[in-house]
């Protein structure tokens, strides 16, 4: 791919943020710098594959960087602007589980709050000393941004919409209408980046994706809760009857889309990401029983048989799906996985990747319940 843009990756260790990071590397000639906080959900040897090495956060990759650091640190974000030059930032550090932002909204806020707003400013601060277009070049510098070229790209969820029905779509133009202190803050985080494009001209985009899945998933998630849990012969905890609905997209099909939309979306405007695969939370949980069945069969039984029912989570939105015809018919996007294939993936990758979570199972997190609800996906 031609691709070959300085980029900013902030949430660079986390689930998504680090398969964005694999796929600039892997398949581009981007140049990286990752900014990440390392909180809980940071896990830097996500990019090991990719030539981090996670003790020192050293990299033996001449196009990766590694900055430990806050996106509420406003010197800190004007430094790594000022100093790495970026051509784009893709901006993913959240706090995004849902279960957690009932217990702690605190965090929420202040992250996914104020951290976009510290981001927001540090970029304009950057993008108004940046040349006009067709300015000639002063350094033989590559590739030189323009105020033109620059793009500030901001990561969002589908729970900004609120809850559907059984029928209908989450479309770009769904009014807002945020249910969890998670939804609320990421519902903020985006209202402030269309300000900043609007007041100020900092050429935004926003992109909304559906829940994802695939490898690499803190194991607090839905998914990966249930294939460790079904290794471990623990109960698989299920909300009410399992009867929500969440539209699930392949980890490396919403990198694909972030990279298709820096490249080819419109400054200001806002693309939804999501590839048709409702499940009920029954049925996800369900289809991950039987490829274990089949991989790893237990001698106690189908793994069904640990599925335990537990009170619903307070506030629990119904169903969410994503319209993604804009991205589809304006940009050509289509997603490589449905979710047999998806799933299959990442349940054979989790078989086949103990030392990357055994050492978060038994440290950092156990699968025990989290605040007052558990076992659900939370963004
Ligand atoms: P994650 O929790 O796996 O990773 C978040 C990363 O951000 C971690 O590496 C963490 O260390 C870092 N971080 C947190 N606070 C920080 C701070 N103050 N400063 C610097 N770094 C900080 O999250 P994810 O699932 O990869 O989600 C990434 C983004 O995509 C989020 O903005 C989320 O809202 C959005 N999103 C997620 C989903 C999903 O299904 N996971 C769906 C749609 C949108």
């Amino acid at each position: 791919m031609a691709f070959s843009k300085r980029c900013i990756v902030t949430g660079g260790a986390g689930f998504i943020g680090s398969a964005l990071v694999r796929l600039l590397l892997k398949e581009t000639g981007a140049t990286v710098l990752v900014v990440d906080k390392l909180t809980y959900a940071g896990v830097p040897e996500s990019l090991k594959e990719v030539g981090l090495d996670p003790a020192t956060l050293a990299s033996s990759n001449p196009r990766l960087k590694f900055l430990k650091a806050d996106i509420c640190d406003q010197a800190a974000m004007d430094r790594a602007f000022a100093e790495f030059r970026p051509d784009t930032i893709f901006h993913l550090a959240a706090e995004s589980h849902v279960d957690r932002s009932i217990d702690g909204p605190g965090e929420f806020v202040r992250t996914n709050v104020v951290g976009t707003a510290t981001l927001l400013q540090a970029a304009l601060k950057y993008w108004r000393e940046l040349p006009e277009d067709g300015e000639p070049r002063t350094t033989s510098h590559e590739p030189r941004t323009t105020k033109g070229t620059f793009r500030f790209q901001h990561i969002s969820t589908d729970e900004v919409y609120g809850t559907l029905g059984e029928t209908g779509f989450f479309t770009e133009k769904t009014p807002y209408s945020p249910h969890s202190p998670y939804s609320a803050s990421k519902a903020s985080s985006d209202h402030l980046v269309r300000a900043w494009h609007d007041t100020y001209g900092l050429p935004t985009l926003i992109t909304n994706c559906s829940n994802n899945y695939g490898p690499y998933h803190f194991p607090e998630k839905l998914i990966p809760l249930v294939i460790l849990n079904c290794l471990d012969g623990k109960p698989l905890p299920v909300y009410g009857k399992g009867a929500n609905v969440r539209d699930w997209l392949f980890v490396d099909d919403h990198a694909r889309a972030l990279l298709l939309v820096n490249e080819k979306g419109v400054p200001g405007e806002t693309y939804n990401v999501g590839g048709h695969n409702e499940r009920t939370n029954l049925e996800v949980v369900k289809t991950v029983c039987s490829i274990l069945d089949e991989l790893r069969p237990r001698a106690a039984g189908k793994y069904e048989e640990l599925i335990t029912y537990v009170a619903d989570r307070p506030g629990h939105d119904l169903r969410y799906a994503i319209d993604p015809a804009k991205l589809m018919d304006e940009l050509g996007w289509r997603p490589r996985e449905n979710f047999e294939t998806g799933i299959r993936k990442t349940v054979e990758w989790y078989l086949a990747n103990e030392w990357w979570w055994g050492p978060i199972r038994r440290g950092r997190y156990a699968g025990e319940r989290l605040g007052v609800a558990a076992a659900d996906n939370g963004g």
